[in-house]
């Protein structure tokens, strides 16, 4: 299943919500789990192999 990165604009917090591709279409409200805030901005995807590693 495609996971989205997502970065809170209120909390500054970064948060990773799973949509299957339809779902996404229908342009769900996606809501920051940490302050409930809906001014969230989806990051860019394609840094996963690069965020998945620890530094
Ligand atoms: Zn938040």
């Amino acid at each position: 299943m495609p996971t989205f990165e997502y970065a809170c604009k209120d909390c500054g917090k970064e948060f990773i919500v799973f949509l299957s591709i339809k779902e996404y279409e229908a342009k769900p409200k996606i809501t920051c789990p940490h302050c409930e805030s809906d001014h969230v901005e989806r990051k860019l995807s394609g840094f996963s192999a690069k965020t998945s590693r620890k530094s």
